[in-house]
């Protein structure tokens, strides 16, 4: 760890080469240093156990073990025998040549259209807010006839300035421990303590969710599904509500009155916690998750994402975490409750009474609150 911090600090001091160039130049010592990050963040995701998680992993231990060899890309072989490492167990070992290299190239697609890009956002996010400018990227070029195999590539690329996100507020100090897993040392640990949210995807979601987690693009038939389920919904409420002074007229029975008042009630609520939030959200920008898209946790917020922070409009089921500057533990942005009605605050999973932050999802941001 101590090394690792030491090298990252060392990037992201100006003095060090990697920064400021524009394009091109690596260092040899940074595509480690990433491999080996990004394989610390897989080895920590929900979907670790799967085989294409595993082919990246196999392709990160790769890259650790020899870097120069990265840019060109390692063959399907080479990753099939590095799988075996990285699982604990022989992995397509009594299979023919073509049949290994078949089964990566499967896995390698299913890393990159089902894993990759829900991870994407948080991996690009984790690299910049540990100070390294770069970010990873996987490819794959296609081999051709015999003595040209496939190649798998993992490379790292600089972010664009306008990518960069929050502010460039990282001292050399704050990378280091950040890096080693501390909190940033602080002069006194307590009010001014701040936190840096990281944005992750949300993991096991329903079927009905599941569309929201990966961005709900308001085009097309969703946005008129999305559009018709509200109509409907506030026409059912609407008609429940117009029962009401019709009992009065036409029974003046209290108990009928009592119930149209009650079923309008019961359909009012039933509107507001299935869709309520998601009609809120183009004021807010964000807000708690609905019932139907919350696990055990009601830590899932719903984010409107539309230009120019985003390439299009869409509706997106995410989740903020930080790590608590007081005590080390896992803070997670979610309701405010009664002390901070309206508000999405971010609570330490450690102490969610006394370390509370702000929550800023545009900067990704938050002071103490309590
Ligand atoms: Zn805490």
């Amino acid at each position: 760890m101590t090394v690792t911090s030491r090298i990252t600090a060392q990037a992201a001091s100006p003095e060090h080469p990697a920064n400021g160039v524009e394009r091109g130049f690596v260092d040899l010592q940074d595509v480690v240093l990433a491999a080996h990050r990004l394989d610390a963040l897989a080895a920590r995701w929900p979907e670790r156990k799967l085989l294409n998680v595993a082919v990246l992993r196999a392709l990160l231990l790769l890259v650790q073990r020899e870097p120069g060899q990265a840019e060109e890309g390692f063959d399907a072989w080479a990753i099939a025998a590095a799988v075996g490492t990285v699982i604990g167990r022989k992995w397509a070992t009594g299979d023919t040549r073509d049949e290994i290299s078949a089964k990566v190239r499967d896995q390698w697609q299913r890393l990159t259209s089902q894993t990759w890009p829900k991870k994407e956002e948080g991996i690009h996010q984790h690299f910049r807010d540990s100070g390294l400018n770069l970010v990873p990227t996987l490819s794959r070029e296609e081999g051709g006839g015999q003595g040209n195999p496939t190649r798998y590539r993992f490379r790292l690329q600089h972010l664009p300035e306008s990518d960069a996100g929050g502010t460039e507020q990282d001292e050399v100090g704050t990378v280091a421990s950040a890096v080693s897993g501390r909190a940033p040392e602080q002069d006194v640990p307590g009010r001014d303590a701040r936190v840096t949210y990281i944005c992750e995807d949300v993991e096991d979601a329903s079927w009905l969710a599941r569309s929201f987690a990966q961005g709900f693009q308001l085009a097309g038939w969703r946005r008129l599904a999305l559009r018709s389920a509200f109509i409907l919904g506030i026409l059912t409420v609407a008609l429940m509500a117009l029962l009401i002074p019709l009992t009065v007229v036409t029974t003046r029975s209290p108990g009928d009155i009592a119930n149209a008042v009650f079923s309008a009630v019961v359909f009012g609520y039933a509107f507001w916690s299935t869709l309520g939030t998601l009609l809120m959200l183009h004021r807010w920008r964000i807000a708690l998750a609905p019932w139907w898209m919350q696990s055990v946790d009601d830590d899932r917020l719903v984010e409107w994402r539309c230009p120019p922070r985003h390439a299009d409009k869409s509706i997106k089921a995410v989740r903020y975490a930080a790590r608590c500057p007081l005590c080390g533990g896992k803070v997670v942005a979610c309701s405010g409750g009664m002390r901070h009605s309206w508000r999405i605050v971010g609570r330490c999973e450690e102490a969610p009474a006394a370390h509370v932050f702000a929550f800023d999802h545009v900067l990704r941001e938050g002071h103490r609150l309590l």
